[in-house]
């Protein structure tokens, strides 16, 4: 592919130089991939003129902000790998593991307390422990005020 083909140019117009300003990213499966941020070429008009044109192509980060603002991080949950911007990231890590996430990723875990960002895999450890306890609590409560222990 030619990573020049988006760069506008004049019809009719003799392209003398092109530059291309990509971003590369990898994809969860280390598929490399390239953005075009913003191409400028120098051409030779039909005329005889010496023309230069820019061109910004307008991207996202996957949190919806302009791939102009700084990247963040990468989320760490299996198969994403999506990019969000330095100020989406700071919100967005799990509690528990700490491991970077992106918008779509982050579990919120809320209590009457407090609400929690949590990654899948820990929210769903988090749950499991609180159902344990609460099993457990009511298991356990009609023996707490039950002098003899039973026998085995
Ligand atoms: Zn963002
Ligand atoms: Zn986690
Ligand atoms: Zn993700």
């Amino acid at each position: 592919m030619d990573r020049f083909d988006d760069i506008h140019s004049e019809p009719g117009a003799t392209a003398i130089r092109r530059d291309a300003n990509l971003r590369t990213t990898f994809d969860a499966a280390g598929q490399r991939k390239d953005i075009l941020l913003e191409g400028k070429v120098i051409s030779m008009s039909a005329e005889g003129s010496i023309d230069c044109a820019t061109t910004t192509f307008t991207h996202s980060h996957h949190c919806g902000h302009l791939a102009t603002e700084p990247i963040g991080h990468i989320c760490a949950e299996e198969g994403c790998a999506r990019i969000s911007c330095k100020v989406c990231s700071a919100n967005a890590r799990c509690a528990r593991c700490f491991k970077p996430l992106c918008l779509e990723h982050v579990q919120q875990l809320v209590t009457p307390k407090v609400t929690t960002n949590l990654c899948e895999g820990c929210k769903a450890a988090v749950i499991r422990k609180q159902r344990w306890t609460a099993l457990l609590r009511f298991v356990c409560e009609p023996f707490i005020d039950f002098d003899s222990p039973q026998a085995p």
